[in-house]
């Protein structure tokens, strides 16, 4: 255990010693672990999946790893649970599709023993969710919302400026909380007129961006195009992730208007050109190798019988406080690429 605890570089309580002296075992070390990620909305999740298969396997668990399709994605995720909890999974990992619509499902895994974690989007209204293990997402939210402030006063030195909000899929428990971070950060600015929301659009409800499908939030913002910018600029977008930041950057384009100050989420390499090339402003960078690492510590650590470490008390599922392990997010501009990037050998040579 001692051997385990310096390998994941943090302290965790011990596990339990058995009577005879030996180490008491969670689960055997050759143990099927289920991960139930969503849908591929975005380039993390496709390579989370392979991470898991790949570290899962080599720590010398059964790693048994399945994605949410295109169409039934509830339904997919919540079939393909069930069917790791048959399988008899000791940990079932989820990145999930509805935060709201599990709650059977990890009941399942409990009443079999399972342990439950809840992995970059939390699992909702339900006591069934051991851990969480997640990128401070309000954090990211700030950081957007004060990225767009650093954006525009470096495009143009004084307000007002014009702006658009976009959040993401309200199933999506991550939604909220980077719209609420950003909020933070935006709404005393909208309070003191610094920053105009020209359409009136400022609740979740009417930013939201169902599935987050960039389709959606393209014809969102032709739509707010038309309605509201016939004569005037938008001088900055926030966009909660870079698929949709991307799809409002067409969008702009194709209405024949300069591109505002547009955020971004997830570091993909669609976007991290787009920023080298004066597009795109921001992203943030969560390194999907970093968390699907610590998830799998997780594993382990409860793998020997011991708890895995938390850091965060603060995530109520509106059942309990999740025990949570947070990381810390980065803000990425064109200015810090080159160093943010520095140690991932895919986005590096495209900050040179
Ligand atoms: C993740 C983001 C991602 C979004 C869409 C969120 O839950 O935290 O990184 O952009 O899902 O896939």
């Amino acid at each position: 255990a001692v051997a385990l605890m310096a390998l994941s570089g943090c302290s965790s309580r011990a596990p339990e010693t058995a009577g005879d002296g030996s180490a008491a075992v969670g689960f055997p070390a050759d143990s099927v672990i289920g991960v139930a990620l969503p849908s591929k909305t975005s380039e993390n999740w496709v390579l989370a999946g392979g991470l898991f298969e790949d570290g899962l396997k080599e720590a010398g668990f059964k790693g048994d790893v399945q994605y949410a399709g295109a169409s039934t994605t509830v339904k997919d995720q919540q079939d393909q649970m069930s069917a790791m909890v048959t399988n008899g999974a000791k940990v079932i990992i989820v990145g999930a599709q509805d935060g709201g619509q599990l709650g059977t499902q990890v009941k399942d895994a409990h009443d079999a023993g399972a342990i439950v974690i809840a992995y970059d989007r939390l699992i909702l209204n339900t006591d069934d969710v051991d851990y969480y293990v997640a990128y401070d997402n309000f954090k990211v939210g700030e950081l957007q919302g004060q990225a767009l402030l650093d954006g525009l006063a470096a495009k143009k030195p004084e307000g007002p400026y014009n702006i658009e909000l976009f959040s993401g899929n309200s199933a999506d428990a991550n939604a909220p909380v980077f719209f609420n971070g950003a909020m933070s950060v935006l709404q005393p600015k909208i309070d003191d007129g610094t920053l105009v929301v020209a359409s009136g659009q400022t609740d979740i409800k009417q930013t939201a961006t169902a599935d987050w499908k960039p389709e959606n939030a393209q014809s969102r913002m032709d739509s707010l195009l038309t309605s509201t910018y016939g004569s005037q600029e938008v001088d900055g977008v926030l966009s909660p992730n870079d698929t949709l930041a991307r799809a409002i950057i067409t969008s702009v384009k194709a209405a024949g208007k300069s591109i505002p100050v547009v955020t971004g989420q997830d570091s993909e390499v669609e976007s991290v050109k787009s920023i080298m090339a004066g597009e795109q402003y921001s992203t943030i960078n969560k390194d999907t190798r970093v968390l699907v690492k610590q998830a799998i510590d997780m594993v382990k650590m409860l793998q020997t019988g011991g708890t895995p470490v938390t850091n965060d008390d603060t995530y109520d599922n509106g059942n309990k406080i999740v025990p949570a392990f947070l990381l810390p997010p980065v803000i990425v501009t064109k200015d810090n690429a080159a160093e943010a990037y520095a140690n991932d050998p895919k986005l590096s040579p495209l900050t040179k």
